[in-house]
């Protein structure tokens, strides 16, 4: 193609303004504010659609796999979507301060909203179970940060007891806007693919975000943006999967931190999705995880957190039950760099260290 020698012509090529201001802008119709809500908004939202050729080659059969790349909202996880409605919320309400229990991500995101909108925030942690990268964030994004001698389920209820007792919003997924905000990435997933996807793959910790995504399924299906329903699927590490078990693990034990839970709040609404998705619920093993995590990495180029590769891992294990031709998205809900201790730890990359800085034994290092 020649270049285009006249201005106007370079001009009409450029990339459209972006005019993308968050997702609650983008969605307001479908979501409970009002005029009166403020905004508050890091521009979450939009984030890609990607192929996956690696895994859609795994599975054959003509079969598609996406991912939808969640770990690229603004502070690095899919909190940001819940996050930006919740606290919007409290500050309408008039609220000073919010607190949540959080194996990170949650804290991450609360933090930045909270301050962003002029609160304070507190964030009650696991003592020793927290990823570097988003301890890294609560501080910097200004938290108030409460390490417990206790695992996530634990700090949710004493946030919970406190959130009762003192003038402070609970901002785990127990609060509704949460999944509210969350909802859209389900409208977003329609959108590029002008259909709802044959089955989503997602990673349950919680279980609050496989609840909301089909919660949006259900809303653009009945409001005949989508012409189907995906079935739902449900995955979850198998040192803490109460979901695939059926019962409260009281010691929940995973490298994928962010799913290390042991009594789900959301899993009354989780086993509906279930039911009436005709999806499914499995467990993962740690190296399953992390054999998915590794091929996304070294064969896609992207870099998502260890629980997030369990969707990955949770759809290979079940290559053989994916219907043909079909279209598949699987949730990478944060990114790598939430937990460099597990990168470092987990890849099958040559590290030569310690070398003379001398051209001749570096190239004979490189193998020339
Ligand atoms: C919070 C979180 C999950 C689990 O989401 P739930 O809504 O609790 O099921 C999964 N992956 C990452 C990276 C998370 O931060």
């Amino acid at each position: 193609m020649a270049f285009p020698t006249n201005l106007k012509q370079l001009f009409n090529r450029a990339p459209k303004k972006n005019n993308w201001a968050g997702l609650i802008e983008a969605y307001r119709p479908w979501l409970p504010v009002t005029k009166k809500t403020p905004v508050i908004s890091l521009y979450e939202g939009a984030t890609p659609l990607l192929p996956v050729k690696s895994i859609s080659d795994r599975i054959g059969n003509g079969v598609q796999v996406y991912v939808k790349y969640d770990g690229l909202n603004p502070t690095g996880s899919f909190k940001d979507r819940g996050m930006t409605m919740a606290i919007s919320k409290a500050k309408e309400a008039g609220c000073e301060a919010v607190i949540c229990a959080s194996t990170g991500n949650t804290s991450a995101s609360a933090a930045a909203y909270a301050r962003k909108g002029g609160m304070k925030a507190f964030v009650i942690i696991p003592d020793g179970y927290v990823a570097q990268g988003k301890l890294a964030q609560a501080l910097v994004y200004g938290a108030e940060i409460l390490s417990i001698k206790g695992n996530f389920d634990t700090a949710l209820d004493i946030v919970r007891e406190l959130s009762e007792k003192y003038p402070i919003t609970l901002v785990n997924s127990v609060n509704p806007f949460r999944l509210q905000g969350q909802k859209t990435a389900a409208f977003e997933i329609i959108e590029n693919l002008g259909n709802a996807p044959d089955w989503l793959c997602i990673p349950m910790g919680n279980a609050g975000n496989i609840s909301a995504y089909w919660m949006g399924f259900q809303e653009y299906f009945s409001a005949n943006k989508s012409k189907k329903l995906p079935k739902m699927m449900g995955f979850q590490a198998s040192g803490s999967a109460p979901l695939v078990i059926g019962k409260t693990v009281e010691e929940p034990e995973t490298i994928a931190t962010a799913i290390r839970i042991g009594n789900p709040v959301n899993k009354e609404k989780a086993l509906l999705v279930k039911n009436s998705s005709n999806g499914k619920f499995l467990s993962v093993t740690d190296s399953e995880i992390i054999n998915a995590y590794k091929i996304l990495g070294k064969e896609e180029g992207i870099f998502c957190e260890p629980a997030s590769a369990s969707s990955v891992a949770g759809l290979l294990k079940l290559k053989d039950e994916v219907p043909k031709n079909s279209k598949i998205v699987c949730v990478l809900t944060g990114n790598g760099l939430k937990d460099p201790e597990c990168a470092i730890n987990n890849n099958d990359s040559i590290f030569h260290s310690g070398l003379n800085p001398d051209i001749n034994s570096i190239a004979k290092t490189m193998g020339f």
